[in-house]
């Protein structure tokens, strides 16, 4: 690969977070944004997150919360969680031209691969929903479909948890890496690799600093951006239907 692109996911709505985060890729020279979903729900600025992502990325991978915004969607989601949604939905519906946006939000590609990279928002067997959680990487028989159905890295998000798993290894937090967030990557030994990009709305490692990820082929370079969560917070606050616990785990990462 001959230029770096960043890789985002899980912007939730945070519009603050996701302007910080596309100051931080101008300003590293990224040539490509790919997202891999949940641009919506959770957060205050749907739409508006929604317009920027269209606008700079390249590539749109659909994630369970636009999943969710079909008709009937979110059910197995937790009440938190659904009101959300709904709220979510309904915000979206009430623009002008709000129901082809629901249309091409739940119509996004679940999985999208260039050359031997594979893309999607959970896990490359089952690329919306599930989760591939760091405590998956001692269980085999979870883990080994995922590497088989790869051929050679994966991108996910999903679980707002950065790190890399690679086969028969534990699970690589970007604070163990090389300078707390450099990642390489072994093409010439032909060793496969899921990089989880961590989240840039709603980071749940206990960094509240937005997260994503930096690519040039044979490595990954973890970013960390701080931005304005005590706006973000706000916004949540004063939105009945956003509980206010997603507006506090924004100030703790979590
Ligand atoms: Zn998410």
């Amino acid at each position: 690969m001959d230029k770096k692109i960043a890789i985002i996911s899980d912007i939730h709505g945070n519009l603050s977070a996701l302007e910080s985060v596309l100051k931080d890729i101008a300003a590293n020279g990224a040539r490509e944004i790919w997202c891999l979903g949940d641009i919506v729900g959770y957060g205050p600025q749907p739409l508006e997150c929604w317009r920027l992502i269209e606008q700079k990325c390249s590539v749109i991978i659909m994630g369970n919360h636009e999943k969710a915004l079909a008709p009937g969607g979110g059910e197995k989601f937790n009440a938190r969680a659904r009101r959300a949604i709904d709220w979510t939905r309904d915000k979206l519906l009430a623009e002008a031209g709000g129901e082809e946006l629901v249309a091409k939000l739940t119509s996004l590609p679940t999985t999208l691969e260039k050359g031997e990279i594979l893309f999607v928002h959970g896990s490359p067997r089952e690329p919306t929903d599930e989760y591939l959680m760091p405590r998956d990487c001692r269980n085999t028989l979870k883990m080994r479909p995922q590497f088989e159905a790869l051929a050679r890295y994966g991108f996910v998000g999903h679980t707002h948890l950065p790190g890399v798993m690679e086969p028969d290894q534990d699970f690589v937090r970007p604070e163990d890496m090389f300078l707390g967030k450099i990642y390489a990557l072994d093409y010439e030994a032909g060793v496969k690799a899921i990089i989880n990009v961590g989240s840039v709305g709603q980071p749940r490692d206990r960094d509240p600093r937005s997260c994503y990820v930096l690519f040039d082929g044979d490595s990954v370079v973890y970013r960390r951006v701080e931005y304005d969560v005590r706006a973000t917070r706000k916004r949540i606050l004063e939105i009945p239907a956003l509980d206010n616990m997603l507006a506090e785990r924004l100030v703790d990462g979590r």
